[in-house]
């Protein structure tokens, strides 16, 4: 299965491959005495890097309401290490911490969770929601390292990383309607719970490299404040390094792919902190016997996510219909199925519940509906030659992103509202495994090419035909 399976793929990430970086220290010129005189003199460079949150449309408080719903969800999802011990421990390092770290004022409910899961891998949550895969703790080698990781993951929440990706995500793409029902204002905690609240965390969970970069250098100075060895994060990135040569890498490096000489960064952030202090703590008898509690505790196979979603096949849709109307069309859609709508509606998302899954790279993927788009495209909507120029252009910009696409069935002629209409059917790797049916009907309107795209995994496609049809004939423009 292609890396964004499903059509309805949100596909934020972008950055999928965990780029290798050498060990190797670029060589130093050799410098006479009087230019060290000058490099050791106080200067402004010398001054701990300074970070704040970036462009971000939600306000804190909705970081928190997200976060927390998308934790409760998670909780319920994820095998649980159920070590009261452990968690007491890890929210006892974790508080320590929290207590260096800028949070700019705000309050945030922090949690900390110890997941039964031995990838070596960690999430925050926005709001302050940490969880921790018993194989990040099993693969530190000391109390320092631990803490790096935590320390890391608890800048993510400080500089509100999560909704800041999605903020810039809405604004590059602004296509898809679940992206944008996230971000869709005050109802966006209400939307999140219906998506699955975990499913859509994936989208708060998608960092760029610059990001991990800075989570990495705001995690150096909580350590240095809070008296541990700042060295430790860079040793634990090492020993990433070193878990990734030969087999595949380590899934903390997928969440949080790997910047740029990410040690070297580390290491000048050190030195602007003016080295590691003489006491730094590296290691306590406490972690050393969490480590071995956790070391014991049974392991916990995990349901691949294909097997999670074939588990339960959604309700059947609703004979009863329910309206929705947009700038430029109107339609009607089965009352049991939910809409996910960006700010001017035209592009909407409706999906039974179950309808929208996690993939198997945890993206949202809409598995079961229809997603409507409205994309850029000119042409007088009684042209024919128009609509196929702009329904080519449209499938083959979905093919970039879903590689295994494709057409089954030409393009026919029907007629949408009385409006020249293409129907086209494509096959594409559906994000329950398998593959999907997609039957894509496109029609040229004053806004542009608008394509209503109805989806079912293809052993279920003539379930929902009726369904689909019903909706297509239902369809109003507008304007
Ligand atoms: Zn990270």
């Amino acid at each position: 299965m292609s890396a964004c399976g499903g059509l309805g793929n949100l596909c934020l990430r972008g950055e999928s491959q965990a780029r290798r970086r050498l060990g190797a220290r670029a060589g130093l010129p050799s410098i006479g005495p009087l230019c060290l005189f000058v490099l050791l003199a106080p200067t402004a460079s010398a001054q701990r890097t300074v970070l704040r949150p970036g462009w971000n449309m939600f306000t804190p408080q909705q970081d928190i309401e997200l976060g927390k719903q998308a934790a409760a969800d998670a909780e319920k999802q994820l095998p649980l290490c159920h070590a009261p011990r452990v968690d007491a421990y890890l929210t006892q390092l974790g508080m320590r911490l929290v207590e260096k770290l800028p949070t700019g004022g705000v309050q945030y409910p922090f949690e900390f969770h110890c997941v039964n899961d031995k990838a070596i891998n960690a999430f925050a949550l926005p709001g302050g929601y940490v969880f921790i895969n018993r194989g990040a703790i099993e693969v530190a080698d000391n109390e320092a390292q631990l803490a790096a990781v935590m320390a890391h993951e608890l800048s993510h929440v400080a500089l509100r990383h999560g909704t800041n990706q999605a903020t810039k995500a809405q604004a590059a793409e602004g296509v898809l309607g679940i992206a944008s029902g996230i971000l869709g204002g005050s109802t966006g905690g209400a939307l999140l719970s219906e998506l699955g609240a975990f499913a859509a965390g994936g989208v708060l969970l998608r960092y760029s490299r610059g990001a991990e970069s800075q989570a990495d250098v705001m995690g150096t100075q909580v350590l240095y404040d809070s008296g541990y060895d700042p060295r430790a994060m860079g040793q634990f990135f090492e020993k990433l390094e070193a878990e990734s040569k030969g087999k595949n890498p380590p899934e903390f490096l997928s969440d949080h792919p790997n910047p740029e000489h990410r040690v070297e960064r580390v290491e000048e952030e050190i030195d602007k902190l003016r080295g590691v202090p003489p006491n730094a703590k590296r290691d306590s008898a406490e972690f050393e016997a969490i480590k071995r509690e956790v070391l014991a505790l049974a392991v916990v196979k995990r349901l691949a996510p294909a097997a999670a979603g074939a588990a339960k096949a959604p309700a059947p849709p609703s004979g009863n219909f329910a309206a929705y109307k947009a700038n430029a069309y109107a339609l009607k859609y089965p009352d049991n199925w939910k809409k996910y709508a960006d700010n001017n509606g035209n592009n909407a998302s409706f999906a039974p519940e179950g309808g929208v899954v996690d993939d198997s790279t945890g993206h949202a993927a809409l598995a079961y509906g229809l997603i409507v788009t409205v994309s850029q495209a000119t042409g007088d909507p009684n042209d024919w030659d128009a609509l196929n120029n702009a329904t080519e252009q449209a499938i083959h910009d979905l093919q970039k992103s879903n590689p295994n696409m494709k057409i089954t069935r030409q393009p026919e002629h029907v007629r949408l509202n009385g409006q020249p209409g293409l129907a086209t059917y494509l096959s594409n790797d559906s994000p329950l495994g398998s593959q999907e049916t997609d039957w894509m009907i496109t029609t040229l309107r004053p806004e542009g090419l608008v394509s209503f795209v109805c989806v079912a995994p293809q052993s279920a496609y003539e379930k929902y035909d009726k369904t689909f049809n019903g909706i297509l004939d239902s369809v109003r423009f507008t304007k």
